[in-house]
């Protein structure tokens, strides 16, 4: 049997590793876009702060030692352009623009996600970025080792733009954060996020909250950022980080089932609407196993998850997905936010009853030093 994967690094990665540590014989193919495969994005913008110094610890793995290791034939700078279901081939260009076909017997998609970046006026100016992958994080860094900004503008207050708006005010930037909603964190409740509010501020981070970006341009001072509300602030980075939404294009052109998410639709086996195919991680869509309703999680824990699934039901087993919660552990500075499940908010707008309690603790016990709070 021959596997080809599609997307190297979380979903993909595993899946392959997997396959291998189960099956000996299996023909196995990870074709990435990129230059590297199966790395840690969470420490990406640690190394734009510099608490991660070496570029090398960013990767987990490298090409050579993951084909050795896995008896994988790993392609990196080769993008899947197609797929033809009625052939089962795959056409496949290379970064020195050639092409060619490629045939399996199962497919494995594992593409991820793409960042948002919305069309504003002046989004193309020099200083704006958004993060996903590692060349846009040695922009970001370049551009950080080059000009040293002084004023930095977060967009997006999620858990990326949070990181980020820390590890550039360890690079000595004065950080404010732009976000549409009342509150950092969406996945949590306003009773927790005004903590953060708290220790940003306390921090020196500028909240602008309930702002919409309308556009930027270039002035001498800088890069201007206009809300709709008529004001704006004038920095030398900007980093959008408004969402993501799921890598799609191609199961879309193989006419591949999309849900009303616009993930791509998978069975309880991680199946796509053909069976030769599966789909896994930022790409699809899945029923949250509280609202029941189809939801994009994007998360690397349930992407490595749904990989070992994949693999075990490629190579025959019956494994089914129970579907994800969204558990997520950020540091916020000196803070630590996590969420689980479903905030009072989203089970408000849900109509699911709920009860709700807030507690101050500490975090240990105060005769231990470094008790926070
Ligand atoms: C800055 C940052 C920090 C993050 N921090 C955390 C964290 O702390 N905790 C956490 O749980 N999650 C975190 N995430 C999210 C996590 O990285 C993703 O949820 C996870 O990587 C999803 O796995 P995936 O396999 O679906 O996609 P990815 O890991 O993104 O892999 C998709 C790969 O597919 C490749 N690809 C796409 N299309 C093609 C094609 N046509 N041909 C060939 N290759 C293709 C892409 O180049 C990409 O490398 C973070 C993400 C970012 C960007």
């Amino acid at each position: 049997m021959k596997i080809i994967i599609i997307g190297g690094v979380a979903g993909g990665a595993t899946t392959a590793a997997r396959i291998r540590r189960m099956d000996e014989s299996v023909e196995i193919v990870l074709i990435e876009r990129g230059a590297h495969i199966s790395y840690a994005n969470c420490g990406l913008p640690y190394y734009i702060g510099g608490v991660i110094s070496e570029r090398e610890k960013l990767f987990v793995q490298t090409v050579e030692k993951f084909s050795a290791q896995f008896n994988v034939d790993v392609r990196t700078e080769s993008e899947v352009v197609s797929i033809n279901r009625t052939n089962k081939t795959v056409s496949i260009s290379r970064i020195d623009g050639s092409n060619y076909t490629e045939q399996y017997d199962k497919l494995v998609i594992s593409t991820g996600a793409v960042p948002v970046r919305p069309p504003l006026p002046g989004i193309d100016i020099k200083g704006i970025f958004t993060l996903r992958n590692v060349p846009d994080t040695e922009r970001v860094k370049e551009f950080v080792d080059q000009t040293k900004p002084q004023r930095a503008v977060v967009i997006g207050a999620g858990f990326i733009g949070l990181e980020m708006a820390e590890n550039l005010h360890a690079r000595g930037a004065e950080v404010s954060i732009v976000e549409m909603g009342s509150q950092v964190m969406a996945p949590i409740d306003f009773s927790m996020a005004s903590l953060l509010h708290q220790h940003l501020t306390e921090k020196g981070v500028q909240l602008y909250l309930e702002q919409t970006v309308e556009g930027f341009e270039r002035t001498h001072e800088g890069i201007k950022v206009q809300f709709k509300s008529g004001d704006s602030i004038t920095t030398d980075i900007v980093i959008l980080s408004i969402g993501v939404r799921p890598e799609t294009h191609l199961a879309r052109e193989a006419n591949l089932a999309i849900g009303t998410t616009g993930g791509i639709s998978v069975n309880e086996y991680l199946q796509t609407s053909d069976e030769n195919i599966y789909a896994i991680g930022d790409a699809i869509e899945y029923p949250h196993p509280i609202t029941k309703q189809p939801w994009l999680n994007y998360l690397a824990g349930p992407a490595n998850r749904q990989g070992r699934i994949v693999a075990d039901n490629l190579l025959g087993a019956k494994k089914t997905y129970e579907g994800s919660i969204g558990t997520a552990i950020a540091k916020v500075f000196d803070m630590t936010v996590a969420a689980t499940g479903l905030s009072a908010k989203r089970l408000r707008q849900m109509d699911i009853d709920y009860r709700s309690v807030t507690l101050h603790p500490s975090s240990h016990a105060g005769t231990i030093p470094g008790r926070y709070r």
